[in-house]
């Protein structure tokens, strides 16, 4: 790779981050705090949180085995998406390299930071060549952003594709693992160590139950972990996302207990579809959705909008004409979607 020197753009290498209150102040066990600005009462929640959340780090590293030098928390992963277009990408000049089809916050952010945004089709196994994406990098690629498992097809990027990134691209390669949790693969946060150019995304939105809460994490070098710092915004995370997220991290059997519970149904759900007159084709997955090809996902969509019943459609996608994206939802969800399926004519 080259120099994160190189990458990064050059007014973020010498920016002088805000220096919030609550950063200044370290070290020493303080009882009075009067530095903020804070109203005194209203305890606990009239206090800034800690803008680095460094306790509720200390325990995702326990459960993630990465340092917390070397994770950053956000508002989500889209706070991690659009502060690697900020800490990387010149807009007008700098450009990225994506999978077709794929998460679209990638896009979107592209497109709002004005950075110009290149998309290299699957193949019909929704694969694709390392080489291909090499070849449509230029001088000007900064990021190279790999979805895996993948949303909306399902399934992983080949391994040894993500690899050859990693040593061949001389830029940053993110893999978005927003399913890791779902999948048998090996999640990419353990090859860090190896990988100064690997960041690779998380977040408690999907297996973790915690949507509503807003918690997306990006790991990377320390290096890469500071240029985010700089970044963000000085108390990106609020404190009740930060109290909530560390009573979940003390329930870990518990999330255990719902992908196991999702992987058995996904398969149950899968089985069924196959049986459906009206579904062309099931696509291997291995994430909390998979993608379905139907006779007529327009028409079946609207169907199912009116029982009440919302799935993802995807017809519109690039190589997912006339799919759905289902979500495995709870058994008794998942049984009245196949109900209304089966009544369809
Ligand atoms: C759902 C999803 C996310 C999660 O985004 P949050 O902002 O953390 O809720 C990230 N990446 C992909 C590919 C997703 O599908």
């Amino acid at each position: 790779m080259e120099q994160l020197q190189k990458l990064a753009r050059k007014n973020i290498l010498e920016l002088t981050p805000y220096s919030s209150a609550r950063n200044e102040y370290s070290g020493h066990e303080a009882r009075v705090f009067l530095d903020a600005n804070e109203n005194p009462y209203n305890s606990p929640i009239n206090r800034y949180p800690d803008p680095l959340q460094r306790k509720l780090k200390a325990e995702f590293s326990k459960i993630k085995g990465v340092a917390p030098e070397c994770m950053f928390l956000g508002n989500g992963s889209d706070e991690a998406i659009d502060l690697l277009y900020r800490i990387f990408c010149n807009p007008g000049i700098d450009n990225v390299i994506a999978i077709e089809p794929t998460y679209g916050m990638y896009k979107v952010c592209a497109n709002i930071n004005n950075v110009e945004y290149r998309p290299v089709p699957l193949n019909s196994h929704f694969q694709v060549d390392a080489a291909q994406l090499l070849a449509a990098t230029n001088q000007y690629t900064k990021l190279i952003w790999i979805c895996s498992p993948n949303n909306p097809t399902g399934n992983c990027i080949n391994r040894e594709t993500i690899i050859h990134l990693l040593e061949n691209f001389g830029g940053i390669v993110v893999v978005d693992e927003a399913y890791s949790d779902f999948s048998s693969e090996t999640p990419f946060r353990r090859h860090l160590s190896s990988y100064p150019n690997l960041v690779v995304l998380n977040t408690m939105s999907k297996a973790w139950g915690c949507a509503a809460i807003r918690l997306g994490m990006a790991f990377a070098s320390e290096e890469i972990i500071t240029f985010f710092n700089k970044v963000k915004y000085p108390y990106n995370v609020n404190q009740l996302t930060q109290n909530e997220a560390l009573q979940m991290l003390n329930d870990v059997v518990q999330i255990e207990k719902w992908v196991n519970l999702i992987l058995a149904e996904r398969e149950r759900m899968i089985d069924a579809f196959k049986l459906l007159p009206i579904c062309q084709q099931t696509y291997p997955t291995e994430a909390n959705f998979f993608l379905a090809k139907m006779t007529d996902a327009n028409a079946i969509y609207q169907y199912l909008i009116d029982k009440g019943i919302v799935v993802r459609n995807r017809n519109s996608v690039t190589l997912c004409r006339d799919c759905l994206r289902i979500t495995i939802g709870m058994k008794s969800e998942n049984q009245e979607l196949l109900a209304a399926l089966r009544c369809y004519k």
